[in-house]
């Protein structure tokens, strides 16, 4: 199981980029088990939400 540095650094860069399947799964059993990453997901989802809410469209996120 991944720690929560690990995790944190995980969860950072899936805004740059799109997590493969196992990395993604690792990360949401790890905050799934551990208050703090599930937290700090939460924050992070919030404000993904709002700084999305500014660019309005100008940096969707694209395939790679
Ligand atoms: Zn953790």
């Amino acid at each position: 199981m991944m720690n929560c540095r690990e995790a944190t650094q995980l969860m950072s860069e899936s805004q740059e980029r799109k997590l493969s399947l196992k990395e993604s799964m690792s990360l949401g059993m790890h905050t799934m088990m551990c208050k703090g990453c599930h937290n700090y997901k939460q924050q992070m989802g919030t404000l993904r939400k709002i700084t999305r809410a500014y660019a309005k469209g100008k940096n969707e996120q694209e395939e790679k």
